[in-house]
């Protein structure tokens, strides 16, 4: 009977209405909390994990993509599928590399795992497609997403971190790592995708007949 007493006060005085109503108007007193995108944008959270790139080596203006495998091995979801050939010292040339972006779910194992900083995460989230081909990303596409990304950059991006990791004896990276400088912000965009000349391609995709590594 004494613990209902105070509930009993507090509906005949109307508590509950009055806090709610005393809340409602101080929030009415302050600015609202709502962004008006697209107009206003907002830079993702440090971390943040969106579209697939390839980076775009500043010799070559390709990939670096050395057809390892790494990435199609430690990827959880089974999204990327790779086709290279071997020449007769041994060198594997990648012939394809595809990412279904739909199965991503942005672990980021691929670019940790990449021994040559080929691959990564970039910050961008803004990407939509009316069909299932459109998160397909090919070679060509992953270039021009870096390409897009990079002529947008404002800050380091959190991918520089992979690649020399803080405390972490750079003599002990792998050479493709100790090579790559991280990405500074402000850093002017690449040229364009370029097309591989001796890529073997039909209707834009790789021949099955090239690729001797299929998806993992
Ligand atoms: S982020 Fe994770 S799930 Fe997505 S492609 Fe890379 S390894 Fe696979
Ligand atoms: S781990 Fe890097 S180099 Fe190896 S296949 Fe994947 S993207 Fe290419």
């Amino acid at each position: 009977m004494k613990q209902r007493f105070p509930d009993f006060i507090k509906k005949i005085l109307f508590v509950e209405i009055l806090k709610g109503l005393a809340l409602t108007f101080r929030t009415m007193l302050k600015p609202p909390v709502t962004r008006q995108y697209p107009k206003e944008r907002r830079d993702p959270k440090p971390g943040f994990r969106g579209q697939h790139a390839f980076v775009r080596d500043a010799v070559t203006k390709r990939e670096k993509c050395v057809a390892c495998q790494k990435c199609a091995i430690v990827c959880p979801s089974r999204c990327i599928s790779i086709r290279y050939t071997t020449d007769d010292s041994g060198a594997r040339k990648l012939t394809k590399y595809e990412i279904d972006a739909l199965r991503c779910i942005f672990c980021g194992y691929c670019e940790s795992v990449c021994p040559v900083c080929a691959i990564v995460l970039t910050e961008t989230y803004e990407y939509a497609s009316y069909s299932r081909d459109g998160f397909l990303y090919d070679r060509e596409r992953l270039l021009l997403n870096w390409d897009e990304f990079a002529a947008r950059l404002k800050r380091d991006s959190y991918f520089n971190m992979f690649w020399r990791p803080a405390g972490c004896d750079v003599r002990r990276l792998p050479a493709g790592k100790r090579e790559q400088q991280a990405i500074p912000a402000g850093r002017k965009p690449e040229a364009k995708s370029q097309k591989s000349e001796e890529e073997n391609t039909e209707n834009g995709r790789p021949s099955p007949s090239v690729g001797e590594g299929g998806r993992i």
